[in-house]
């Protein structure tokens, strides 16, 4: 740490990076005040700053205009492991771009770190996923983080797709909330295998952002100990971790890497078809829905749900539900408009068991209770409406085809 005066302001400076620190350090009450530190220096580690230290202290990302994070695939996949490289490699060098890497957002407990550095992010937010666009948006705002949703010109086919009209479905769901005035853009890493597709994708989403710069680090006020997040602020020491670790380096500083998770199964609530009418939490008997200080609907205790079950997403009236790692695209969240006037077959009649989805749900659900040592229920318990807007639905979607 070390201090100087100009003018009538002194200034504290501490580094925060024992490494590589190209990192702009801004400190007082000036604004206008910059440092580029342009060559290797020592510094504090940040937990060791007192908090009257840290409260002062403001890191900024001078040239950043947006921030970028790639949420990785599960498990070591050579190829998809490649292409996020080769975009974290571009990214990197590219100016006005801040890119980081996190594990699958999917995975990841809400108080990892991954997830607290993208709460933290105050500017633009491009998140790149393995999972389809709905799917990653809503995780995001499952773990409070928003944004005005900014449209993304590739995609990935939906293979559920059957319909080819244009028609966008309208949905009268009950939104969410706290949305913040910045925009959130959702890719899907499976849109291509090119990665200069995706590099294109961020620079044209950057000619059209307000060029307003923006301060990375107000985490450093925030609850998680800076220390933590520090590994997503040197997207050239993580890249160079991950690289060294997938070669089989088991000598790698696990500090420079994004920190671990486990594989979760959990449903995550779509809130823009979600009409909060309450089936899911009447139909699920293990406890995983509850209802918020705003009487909205919640998925409360995630880690309740029985893995690989997706049976509320079957009775959602609303097709609400997405379980983001299904293998059905409808379930998975592919934005076929399973809800909507398209039509989709498997969905409505519960997949290729040729069962109904009801009849489907009933049976996962019960499945599950037998495994608990508990009774089966059959469709005595939390089907109140099901069976009528099942029929109901199944004669509109017959009425809507032309044979
Ligand atoms: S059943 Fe679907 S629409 Fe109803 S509250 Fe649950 S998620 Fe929302
Ligand atoms: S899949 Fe089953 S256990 Fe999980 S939330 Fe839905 S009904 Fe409950």
């Amino acid at each position: 740490m070390f201090s100087f005066q100009t003018g009538p302001k002194q200034y504290v400076i501490t580094a925060l990076f024992s490494t590589t620190a190209v990192r702009i350090l801004r400190f007082g009450e000036s604004d206008d005040f910059e440092l580029r530190l342009s060559s290797v220096v020592r510094l504090n580690p940040v937990n060791k700053l007192s908090r009257s230290t840290q409260r002062l202290l403001k890191v900024s990302m001078s040239d950043s205009q947006l921030s970028v994070v790639i949420c990785q695939a599960q498990g070591r996949h050579p190829v998809r492991r490649a292409l996020e490289h080769e975009i974290t490699e571009v990214l990197i060098n590219e100016s006005n771009v801040h890119v980081t890497m996190v594990p699958h957002l999917y995975d990841m407990a809400q108080n990892h770190s991954g997830l607290e550095f993208m709460r933290s992010v105050p500017g633009t937010l491009i998140v790149f996923g393995w999972l389809y666009e709905r799917a990653t948006r809503w995780t995001l705002d499952r773990a409070g983080i928003r944004g005005i949703v900014g449209e993304t010109l590739l995609k990935a086919d939906e293979e559920d797709e059957e319909d080819e009209s244009t028609e966008s479905p309208e949905f009268n769901g009950i939104g969410s909330v706290d949305v913040p005035d910045r925009q959130l853009f959702c890719i899907d890493l499976r849109a291509s295998e090119d990665s200069q597709d995706f590099v294109q994708e961020i620079r044209r989403i950057k000619s059209e952002i307000d060029p307003q710069p923006f301060d990375l680090m107000q985490w450093i006020e925030g609850a998680p100990r800076a220390d933590q997040l520090q590994r997503y602020l040197q997207p050239n020491e993580m890249l160079a971790a991950v690289q060294a670790q997938d070669a089989g380096d088991t000598s790698v500083n696990r500090d420079l890497l994004p920190e671990d998770t486990r594989r979760r199964w959990y449903p995550v609530i779509d809130y823009s078809r979600c009409t909060n009418c309450m089936e899911c939490i009447d139909f699920c008997l293990f406890g995983v829905y509850g209802i918020d200080a705003l009487d909205r609907i919640l998925v409360e205790e995630q880690d309740n749900c029985k893995k690989g079950c997706p049976a509320c997403s079957r009775v959602c009236p609303e097709h609400a539900i997405v379980f983001p790692q299904h293998k059905t695209p409808a379930i998975a969240g592919a934005d076929g408009d399973v809800a909507g006037v398209k039509i989709d077959l498997s969905k409505l009649f519960g997949g290729e068991t040729g069962l109904s989805a009801v009849d489907q749900a009933v049976q996962e659900r019960d499945a599950e209770l037998i495994l608990d040592g508990r009774q089966a229920v059959g469709k005595s318990v939390g089907l109140k409406n099901r069976e009528h807007d099942e029929f109901d639905d199944l004669m509109n979607e017959f009425d809507a085809l032309e044979f």
